[in-house]
């Protein structure tokens, strides 16, 4: 047991960890390694090459849709770093992670909507919005399929896997997750209560979109839009001072919806007391800040919070095999023990169960694309694909 452990007393982050200066090198990419001045300062210019993006197809309008700046200016970004990350990472379970989020991200948050920007059917009204971003989209039907993986699967259906802000962060922001720089003390664990005031705004979201279109709906969607987007952006351009992932952390609307349904879904991480050493290095390889062993601790094994972004790093950097994620799999197979070794097998494609979860992936992809095409017609239809793949090559006309 470390000398410097003492019984928990409250959900405190830890601060008795090994210095990162000791780590293996073969940890340091989950434990977030020193970078140089200058991977920090391309991660910078990229960040506000991103938000200039954003910024051009929000308002400017200047230059059409050029890849280089637009609001998928962000996309491509996150495939360029990603490809470089995903080489980098050290850790198996986090280079599928990283794989799977930089496939989605290109997938679901750029190519499809870009080249075909159909509507998806929503309850209420919305305006021209492409189809995979309702994955963050109140009302929408993907929206709801997505809430109920989370409640089956955990936050991490989202926040691990498909989001572009969890992407960007892990992929070009991942030169500011140095340890000293995530804020890690009690008041930045408190802080975590921020979110609830962006989740208060987010309900009257739901509530604007389901109402018919008017002043007071449209202007509330375009002030939330506002408040959402401006912070995200600013706290990647003070990923310095403020680490990668504080806008997950204070202030994600949506992250507050998901971690909801993470505490009364099937997901949570057990905590095995009887081998836990207190090394502190859960918590310090987390990056929402959660005292991962002093809350199983505290709370009879169970590490049960709505913050759990379900990453997996705690789980794979425990040197004793303490934890383990749970969700419904353990429920249809309780000998399931989804821990570290469980998650730091390499992909067999000789296994069939591998085959057939990959084969069950692309069919429910295929699924929702084909509900959302059957469904909305009001902007892309298979007809106006070639023109829009012609327009987006530069050619003045392009149709068959
Ligand atoms: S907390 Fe919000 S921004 Fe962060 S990964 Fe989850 S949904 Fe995306
Ligand atoms: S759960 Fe694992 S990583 Fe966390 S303190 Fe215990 S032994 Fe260390
Ligand atoms: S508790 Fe573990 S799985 Fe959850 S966010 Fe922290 S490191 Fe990731």
């Amino acid at each position: 047991m470390n000398p410097q452990a003492v019984v928990p007393h409250g959900f405190r982050p830890s601060r008795r960890v090994v210095p990162i200066r000791f780590m293996p090198a073969s940890q340091q990419r989950s434990q977030a390694g020193h970078y140089a001045w200058w991977v920090r300062a391309v991660a910078l210019v990229a960040f506000a090459w991103a938000f200039l993006g954003w910024l051009n197809d929000a308002w400017l309008y200047r230059f059409g849709t050029p890849i280089w700046l637009n609001r998928y200016t962000e996309s491509a970004l996150i495939l360029a770093f990603g490809l470089w990350r995903i080489r980098a990472e050290k850790n198996p379970y986090t280079r599928k992670r990283l794989i799977i989020l930089v496939i989605n991200v290109t997938l679901f948050w750029w190519l499809i909507p870009w080249v075909w920007p159909f509507i998806e059917p929503h309850l209420g009204f919305l305006a021209g919005l492409p189809a995979f971003p309702s994955l963050h989209v109140p009302g929408t039907v993907t929206f709801f399929l997505v809430l109920a993986a989370v409640l089956l699967f955990g936050r991490r259906v989202i926040c691990g896997w498909n989001c572009p802000c969890v992407g960007i962060r892990e992929t070009v922001g991942f030169a500011f997750r140095h340890v000293d720089h995530v804020p890690r003390s009690a008041r930045a664990w408190r802080l975590r209560h921020l979110k609830w005031f962006w989740f208060a705004l987010y309900l009257g979201a739901m509530w604007a979109v389901t109402r018919p279109a008017n002043n007071v709906t449209v202007g509330y969607l375009g002030f939330f839009a506002m408040i959402v987007v401006l912070p995200y952006f600013a706290t990647l351009l003070l990923s310095p001072w403020i680490g990668n992932r504080s806008y997950c952390r204070f202030l994600c609307p949506y992250g507050a919806t998901f971690g909801l349904l993470n505490k009364v879904g099937m997901f949570r991480i057990d905590y095995a007391a009887e081998r836990c050493i207190q090394c502190g290095k859960c918590a310090k390889v987390c990056d929402m800040n959660i005292p991962v062993w002093e809350m199983g601790a505290a709370n009879q094994g169970r590490v049960d919070t709505t913050e759990c972004m379900g990453c997996g790093r705690c789980i794979t950097e425990c040197p004793t095999n303490s934890l383990a994620f749970r969700d419904v799999r353990n429920w249809l197979q309780p000998s399931l023990r989804q821990d570290r070794e469980h998650l730091r097998q390499r992909v067999d494609w000789s296994l069939g169960i591998v085959r057939w979860r990959f084969a069950g992936y692309l069919l429910l992809m295929a699924g929702v694309l084909t509900g959302a095409i059957h469904y909305s017609g009001q902007v892309g239809t298979w007809g106006e694909l070639p023109a829009r793949l012609g327009a987006i090559c530069g050619l003045p006309t392009l149709s068959w």
